[in-house]
């Protein structure tokens, strides 16, 4: 080992929802973990940040929940769907299942840094992937850091896939754009959403009071500079999210996304993981992106560890498979309603599929709905903490 090189069990690039909650549960379970993170601590990003109630399960089992709700953030109680202009019957919730929560970024995800940090991983800010050669990573300023797994959680344009040269095998183009904004004085306490032939549209309450309002449209009217007009044109066509805004202000200007492809890449290969966006990514139509990363950090952690002193490249394979196959179906129904374009009974049918594909994770095998992970030190476990003697 050259002097200048660093060594850790696990470095995971990118340390949001996917990269922190993995980070979390291996250095809980005794690994030297390295979490690399790009951006400066507690930075934004673009989100609807709506945690559907597997995700808020988890965040609760991870014991995350109740600083979550110490930072003002407030469950999202009660759910009234309006398709194509009458309210649509919502499955019961899953006995036990905690309300959907939508944190702000910048508060949910320094939350699960600092728990990471609790559990031992060192959490980098500022720290750029560079690239991966033979169980070395290269971050910026030319720093090496040795390691048995790397893992990237680096989200869409992932520089980990790149490196390790994990093809896409399924990849779909964006078939909807997103507009959205924050609103001060609107009185609503549950989600609103309301899909029409040609809008999605949808209001839930966030951090300090606020109220997030989206707009989704069909990327092919895209329009940049006419975000505005289009995001108010949207909720008009939406009577029930305009009613929930109605005497509200929305003081702040809006954020806007149209590159939202749906993709699987393969998650796997000998030396390297990926789990979140830079695993799968899908419209944000059904809100899961944050509890499928969630899911995929506890499956990761899950199969890393079983394999860790086994099998491991089998371990991760099968990590890899049980992605796909846990998120294929709620990724397909997703994908047809974003299109925005069917017939209502079509959507109908698709929007009620989507919630029995849900269901079905919430209430799946242990591994899916995530049980918590047992205290474990892996034998193989490589290295010391850096400055430890070895
Ligand atoms: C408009 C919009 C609305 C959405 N609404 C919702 C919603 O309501 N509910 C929901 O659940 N999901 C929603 N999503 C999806 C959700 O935001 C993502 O699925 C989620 O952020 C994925 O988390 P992640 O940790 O995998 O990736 P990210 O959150 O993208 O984090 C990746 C991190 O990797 C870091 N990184 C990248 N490259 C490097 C590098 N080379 N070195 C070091 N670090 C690097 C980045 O700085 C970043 O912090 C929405 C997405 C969009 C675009």
């Amino acid at each position: 080992m050259n002097g200048s090189e660093e060594c850790f069990d696990v470095v995971v690039v990118g340390g949001r929802c996917a990269g922190a909650a993995t980070g979390l549960l291996l250095a809980r379970a005794g690994l030297r973990v390295l979490v690399a993170e790009r951006s400066a601590q507690g930075s934004d990003t673009l989100s609807g940040h709506m945690i559907k109630p597997d995700g808020v399960g988890r965040l609760a089992a991870w014991g995350v929940l109740p600083d979550l709700l110490a930072s003002g953030c407030p469950p999202v109680t009660g759910a009234e769907f309006t398709l194509d202009g009458r309210r649509e019957p919502r499955p019961e919730p899953v006995p036990g299942a905690l309300p959907p929560m939508a944190p702000r970024r910048t508060i949910l995800d320094r939350l699960l840094q600092q728990h990471a940090c609790d559990a031992g991983a060192h959490v980098r800010h500022r720290s750029t992937f560079r690239g991966w050669r033979a169980g070395a990573v290269s971050l910026d300023g030319g720093r090496q850091v040795r390691t048995r797994l790397l893992i990237g959680a680096d989200g869409r344009r992932s520089a980990v896939a790149s490196a390790v040269g994990a093809p896409y095998t399924d990849r779909r183009p964006g078939r909807s754009c997103a507009w959205y904004g924050y609103w001060d004085g609107a009185a609503l306490t549950g989600l609103r959403a309301e899909l029409r032939p040609g809008v999605f549209a949808g209001a839930f309450p966030t951090h300090g009071e606020q109220v997030l309002a989206f707009v989704q449209l069909p990327v092919t009217g895209w329009r940049h500079d006419h975000g505005e007009q289009d995001y108010h044109a949207g909720l008009r066509r939406c009577p029930t999210i305009a009613s929930a805004l109605a005497g509200a202000r929305l003081p702040g200007r809006l954020l806007g996304a149209k590159d939202l492809p749906t993709y699987f890449r393969q998650a796997a290969g000998t030396g390297w993981a990926l789990v979140g966006d830079a695993a799968h990514h899908k419209d944000p139509l059904a809100a899961r992106g944050i509890a499928d990363a969630f899911l995929g950090a506890q499956l990761l952690a899950e199969h890393v560890l079983r394999g860790w002193d086994h099998d491991f490249d089998q371990a991760l394979r099968c990590y890899a498979a049980d992605l796909i196959r846990l998120l294929a179906p709620t990724a397909e129904l997703n994908d047809q309603l974003a299109g925005l374009d069917q017939p209502t009974t079509r959507t109908r049918a698709a929007l009620h599929a989507l919630w029995a594909a849900e269901h079905q994770i919430a209430t799946g095998p242990p591994a899916a709905r995530g049980r918590r992970t047992r205290q474990h030190r892996p034998s193989g476990s490589t290295v010391n903490r850096p400055g430890e003697p070895r």
